[in-house]
């Protein structure tokens, strides 16, 4: 069975690339009904930090990231990690180094002038332990192939060979006991079970000296396969650099607090950055999870585009249930909303719906509903009434008020015949009308704000302004 992974390190937020990877991997191991494992790599005790944990764990949550099982943590696995290391070095797949800090620097220096690639040149790789000094520290090295070429066939980049004698004798264990990380991955991901390493591409070298270790462990154990590597590409910004927070590379969290995103546009948005089914740019989830491969991954970093995925929010908000989103919208009110304003949002969503490209312009539009009388106005919506436009909404107040029945055709038939007797267009008389009942130059309709606040308040309200 398909057993994938996403092993984010808890060193910063959930970002736009890693979510990504994520969805990739889950989609992945639905598609062949396997398991979405989730792995948090904290092995970096300086950076790793609780907060950064949480905000993974719950942009996770909000993108309906779900995995199976329990989080595995890798720093609480230390103990297992050595145990792989200390199994090769007792079957001779690593050594111990003990060369001293200054002999690198050497090493390095000697290297650098040469100009030749600075890497550990294996000094202790065939010395006898004996030779070092009774009790020296020491590194744990993997005891790398120095022949031939490794070639991996990744489902994403191809084939891609690197030539052994680019590689050295990496580090496993450090000199105080823990394992580096390029231990601790591969331990855990065999321990794991994870079949498929679907990653960005900026681990795709590190395949390079991973693959050594699964080799080793399987001669000496044996039931240690390869994993099947993807490696896609990085997320670059709209202008082609990769990206940064200059390009809106922020949290997930940031994308739903302050850009206002719905989580399925984030999702669809995510899944077409990269990954393609035809021209299809609307895909839900259930789709995704039938359609998605790694075959349809491209092999160039794709680029983010906001105002892109802020059109496909405007498409799920459009297509998200009233009440629904009238709660999303209720948390960011400047308030805790009633049950009748509760009902007067999801009424409201209508009519705010068609314009809205996230939960603040929605948040925004429906912000007239709530204001006190007399209303506070902007600067356009005082423009408005200026000049004979009180006259006029003088006017429309009475025709409102002798209004027979309070529905867009009775309203509207009663504010058309004041323009037509005043001789001016509709708009002439609307706006200062718009202005009066929402203090705003912009708002849905006139006539479904007519009737979203109802004959009192709407009557008031202009009556606040021409008296
Ligand atoms: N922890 C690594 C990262 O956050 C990912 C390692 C991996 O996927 O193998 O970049």
């Amino acid at each position: 069975t398909v057993i994938t992974r996403f092993a984010p390190s808890p060193t910063g937020f959930l970002h736009i690339g890693g979510a990504r990877t994520a969805l990739f991997n889950l989609l992945f191991a639905r598609r062949h009904g396997g398991k979405f494992l989730l792995r948090i790599e904290d092995t970096d005790r300086a950076r790793s930090t609780q907060p950064a944990i949480d905000a993974i764990l719950d942009g996770m949550r909000w993108l309906e990231l779900d995995w199976d099982g329990d989080v595995t943590y890798q720093f609480a696995r230390a103990e297992r990690h050595a145990e792989v290391a200390r199994a090769m070095l007792a079957s001779g797949h690593a050594y111990k180094c003990f060369a001293t800090a200054e002999e690198l620097e050497a090493m390095r220096a000697e290297q650098r002038a040469n100009k030749q690639p600075l890497r550990y040149a294996g000094r202790w790789r065939d010395r006898p332990e004996s030779e070092a000094t009774e009790g020296a520290p020491f590194v744990v090295r993997l005891k790398a192939p120095r022949e031939g070429s490794v070639t991996i066939q990744d489902q994403v980049q191809g084939a891609v060979t690197v030539n052994n004698a680019e590689l050295d004798d990496m580090v496993l264990l450090r000199s105080d006991g823990t394992p580096t990380y390029m231990l601790a991955v591969v331990v855990d991901d065999h321990d794991m079970g994870v079949t498929h390493v679907i990653r960005g591409d900026d681990h795709l070298n590190n395949a390079f000296r991973q693959l050594p270790i699964y080799r080793a462990m399987d001669a000496i154990e044996g039931g240690w396969p390869e994993p099947t590597y993807a490696h896609i590409p990085l997320i670059h910004g709209s202008d082609g650099a990769k990206l940064s927070k200059r390009h809106g590379a922020l949290g997930v969290d940031a994308y739903r607090d302050e850009l206002g995103l719905l989580a399925e546009a984030v999702s669809n948005y995510l899944l077409r950055l990269g990954w393609g089914h035809g021209d299809d740019e609307i895909i839900s989830r259930k789709q995704a999870i039938e359609w998605f491969d790694l075959g349809g991954v491209g092999k160039s970093p794709s680029r983010f585009d906001l105002k892109k995925l802020e059109n496909l929010n405007g498409h799920y908000i459009r297509n998200t249930d009233d009440a629904q989103l009238a709660d999303l919208v209720a948390k960011r009110l400047p308030f805790e909303p009633n049950d009748a304003q509760r009902q007067l949002l999801t009424d409201a969503m209508a009519a705010l719906k068609p314009r809205a490209a996230n939960l603040n312009e929605l948040a925004d539009g429906a912000a007239f509903l709530f204001r006190m009388r007399p209303l506070d106005m902007d600067e356009g919506a005082v423009a408005l009434l200026e000049g004979d436009a009180r006259t006029l909404l003088a006017q429309v107040h009475d025709a409102l008020a002798a209004a027979a029945s309070w529905d867009s055709e009775t309203l509207d038939a009663a504010v058309r015949a004041v323009a037509e007797a005043a001789g001016v267009k509709l708009g002439a008389a609307a706006q200062p009308l718009r202005a009066a009942l929402t203090g705003r130059r912009t708002s849905p309709g006139i006539f479904d704000v007519l009737l979203l606040l109802g004959r009192d308040e709407s009557l008031a309200r202009i009556a606040d302004q021409i008296s």
